[in-house]
């Protein structure tokens, strides 16, 4: 590899974040694609000395969803249960995972906006926040309104993700018919106004998707007040509206993260369950891309998991031994206990 094939990197340390030096990185292979994931590594490690991952434990609490994103099975016709977990039984569950020793936990919904479910995550999370004040609560809800918004982070919980998926205005009304661009980057500005750590990202691979839109993807999460931020393959999920098209690459996913590192250094970023079911040790080479988050699925009933089919019937959920061994390999320890 001659010097011009890195010249990206030189670019990176300097932090020229031009449209061609993210092109040339986000295609990177071989020799300078492992050169760019040792650069994020190393950004890693200078905004997070203890090189320590963030574990949390996601719960389901409701697979009713108002969209129709077209890369989505949950909200089909064919969704045999729909279900909505009460104050009480996430609060249980809550409970459950912070008893075994987890100090994060992850709320997560279709975007059911009744008001009645919105209360019932509004009580479990301040039961939560009042039997174990130490305990962070990260919710991804969808779009929901201002009042909703501030009374879920006045019960306790100080983290929310809404991810804004595509930077492309028509691509994303493409794939989220229901819903724009703007409306999602106006709630993400309603989260920061509220006061929440935002977490959001993209997907790579969408049918129509091109590099410049994933180009615009990278400078639009720079650009937003985020605490976390992610990237996510796409996968065709059965009974999904794009269940036939082509699966996202997943080198580009890598990429991606790599530079989300570099770019964002102080963020959380997750190393994901997609990653993993689309390449052998998929969660292992995202670690070794940049991230510094797993989530282990051991909070939603295991009689519900398969009523929350979000990228496919047949999703990988990780569990704590997984993830032990592969902090272990990359060399990563982790914020509580796994
Ligand atoms: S991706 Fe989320 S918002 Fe879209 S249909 Fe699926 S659950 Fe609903």
């Amino acid at each position: 590899m001659g010097c011009q094939g890195l010249s990206f990197l030189t670019a990176l340390a300097r932090e020229d974040y031009s449209e061609d030096t993210l092109s040339e990185a986000l295609t990177a292979r071989g020799e300078a694609q492992q050169r760019l994931f040792a650069m994020a590594r190393q950004q890693r490690l200078a905004c997070f000395p203890r090189n320590d991952a963030q574990v949390r434990s996601v719960i389901e609490v409701s697979n009713v969803c108002r969209q129709k994103c077209r890369y989505c099975a949950i909200g089909g016709k064919d969704q045999a249960l729909n279900y909505t977990l009460s104050a009480d039984i996430m609060f249980r569950l809550i409970s459950h995972l912070v008893e075994n020793g987890r100090k994060t936990v992850l709320l997560q919904s279709g975007e059911n906006v009744n008001d009645t479910f919105i209360s019932d995550v509004t009580e479990a999370v301040a039961r939560a926040k009042a039997r174990y004040p130490f305990l962070r609560i990260i919710l991804c809800l969808g779009n929901l309104q201002r009042e909703q918004y501030s009374d879920l982070h006045d019960a306790g919980a100080s983290d929310y993700i809404l991810k804004f998926e595509t930077s492309n205005a028509s691509l994303f009304s493409y794939c989220k018919p229901n819903d724009t661009l703007a409306n999602r980057l106006s709630c993400i500005e309603t989260l920061h106004d509220v006061g929440f750590n935002i977490g959001s990202g993209n997907i790579v691979g969408l049918p129509r998707q091109t590099l410049s839109d994933l180009v615009q993807d990278l400078l639009l999460a720079h650009e937003l007040p985020l605490a976390m931020n992610s990237t996510t393959i796409f996968i065709p999920a059965e009974n999904s509206e794009f269940a036939n098209e082509p699966s996202g690459d997943a080198n580009l996913t890598l990429n991606m993260m790599a530079l989300l590192r570099i770019m964002n250094p102080h963020r959380y970023m997750p190393t994901t369950s997609s990653l993993e079911k689309m390449i052998p040790d998929g969660q292992y080479l995202g670690l070794m891309a940049g991230a510094n988050t797993v989530t282990v699925h051991d909070g939603t009933p295991p009689e519900l998991e398969k009523h929350f089919p979000i990228y496919s019937s047949k999703r990988i959920r990780p569990q704590t031994d997984h993830f032990r061994d592969i902090l272990a390999r990359a060399g990563m320890t982790t914020d509580n206990a796994l």
